[in-house]
């Protein structure tokens, strides 16, 4: 699977007023989520001071000298674009502004399916844009909405706001934590001590010694002061639609997301791939790292050994690969090693979590088959994408998706492979907790009734022809 992460989030309120590295330490616990920008805001409740910049986590916090940054409240954010252009510093988030004396910044993972009608709304009232980003416009709606409290500028804001939203703000002396009424992206809340953390993941915690302690409900929001913690719900009541691809590839493996284990959920997948098996297969080589899970636990269900055919090279990052007009073989072969011993002669299940373009996956066939597979067979442990996301994970076009148009059989062919199986949405289904629960869109092109505006693309083709 090869497709662009989304974002991070991570937000502290703290007893103290040393929170720079904890800001750090949790968000780099998500560097996977976004590699494209990252951005800190800290405050102490009276002046908030901001840095956000191009480039990994580590390396902004330290151009940015995050670590002199004093104050107990935090936010901080790494990106990787869904909406807006991508390598432009100004997209970066938190986004910052001033209103009535209070500093309000604002960090957001998710993807506004109306964002285009509301920047129209905006500008036509004379609200200036410094970016391209949606989030931009969570921030203006938010400081203009009316309301005394951020529960009610929230319940506002859920009447004019479709899509998916996930963010963590400042406002003043207070943190705030809130989730979109479908609940696409995660947001969790965990504790050490008396300190209070929100992060898009558990994993954010564990690199602290914090606990979760509950994920923040679709529709609620979270506001942290100096008299303790306020829930309240904001939104209209909504069916829950957690993003299933967060489980199926997104989200790190020791990650407990929407009350599943994230490697259990992946090897669960891969077992139920396996019970579908007709061939005859020598060997299981997962596509690493995102296929490792599935591929355990279809080797496992089948008896038959679990290969690593394939060794990812460390070394070789986009900005290494992409100014040379290599061919997509030779990009696959700078980034995953084939072992000819290990693949020679073999009937090889090559096990990967899900397929987008095709293009990567077919590579990697010819790859396995060119150092001396005897047959490869493509498992997937998710359904063909048949439909882009609009709710924060960035898909190429509905025509560019290989399933899309092709039939199984077509999709093999194109492949190159002996044969592919994927999971159904069904068998999916009963993989993850609560099915009913998930968003499921990009393998069924039904997207959940109210989260696109009336005139969106993606509903045309839904219409009777
Ligand atoms: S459409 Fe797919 S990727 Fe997007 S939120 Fe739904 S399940 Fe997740």
């Amino acid at each position: 699977m090869k497709l662009k992460d989304e974002c991070g989030l991570f937000a502290i309120y703290s007893c103290s007023s040393e929170i720079a590295d904890a800001l750090q330490m949790g968000l780099f616990a998500l560097q996977h989520r976004g590699q494209e920008a990252a951005g800190f805001a800290i405050s102490d409740g009276r002046e908030l001071r901001c840095y956000k910049d191009l480039g990994l986590i580590q390396d902004v916090y330290a151009k940015g000298n995050v670590r002199l940054l004093r104050g107990h409240i935090g936010i901080a954010h790494t990106r990787y674009s869904t909406q807006g252009e991508s390598a432009r510093p100004e997209n970066a988030q938190p986004f910052v502004l001033k209103r009535e004396g209070r500093w309000i910044a604002i960090a957001h993972n998710g993807n506004l399916s109306n964002a285009a009608q509301l920047r129209e709304a905006l500008l036509s009232e004379g609200v200036y844009f410094a970016s391209t980003s949606d989030t931009e416009s969570l921030l203006h709606l938010y400081t203009r909405a009316p309301g005394a409290t951020p529960h009610e500028r929230f319940h506002v804001i859920s009447q004019h706001v479709m899509g998916a939203y996930s963010v963590v703000m400042i406002d003043g002396d207070k943190l705030i934590a809130a989730r979109d009424p479908f609940g696409f992206r995660p947001l969790v809340l965990g504790r050490r001590g008396d300190d209070v953390y929100i992060a898009s993941e558990t994993a954010a915690f564990d690199i602290l010694g914090a606990r979760a302690v509950r994920e923040i409900e679709p529709g609620e929001v979270l506001v942290i002061d100096r008299d303790g913690l306020h829930a309240a719900r904001f939104g209209p009541a909504r069916p829950r639609r957690q993003c299933v691809f967060e489980l199926i590839y997104f989200a790190r493996p020791d990650s407990t997301l929407f009350g599943q284990n994230v490697y259990e959920f992946r090897k669960a997948c891969g077992a139920r791939l396996a019970e579908k098996e007709t061939h005859e297969i020598d060997i299981v080589v997962p596509v690493p790292d995102s296929g490792l899970p599935a591929a355990l636990g279809y080797a496992r269900r089948l008896h038959k050994p679990l290969e690593f055919g394939l060794i990812r090279s460390h070394y070789v990052g986009r900005s290494f690969i992409e100014p040379y007009q290599a061919s997509r073989i030779h990009k696959v072969r700078m980034k995953l090693l084939p072992l000819r011993d290990v693949l020679q002669d073999r009937r090889v299940a090559l096990v990967d979590d899900s397929i987008v373009r095709g293009t990567t996956s077919r590579a990697i066939v010819h790859v396995v088959r060119e150092f001396g597979a005897r047959e490869v067979h493509l498992r997937i442990a998710s359904p063909p994408i048949i439909a882009p996301c609009y709710f924060g994970i960035d898909m190429p076009t509905r025509e560019e998706l290989v399933a899309s148009s092709r039939t199984i059989p077509e999709i093999a062919r194109f492949m190159g492979a002996d044969s592919i199986v994927y999971l159904t949405v069904e068998e999916l289904q009963e993989c993850v907790r609560d099915a009913e629960r998930f968003c499921m869109s990009c393998f069924t092109a039904r997207y959940p009734e109210g989260s696109l505006p009336a005139d969106h693309p993606a509903l045309e083709y839904l219409l009777p022809k």
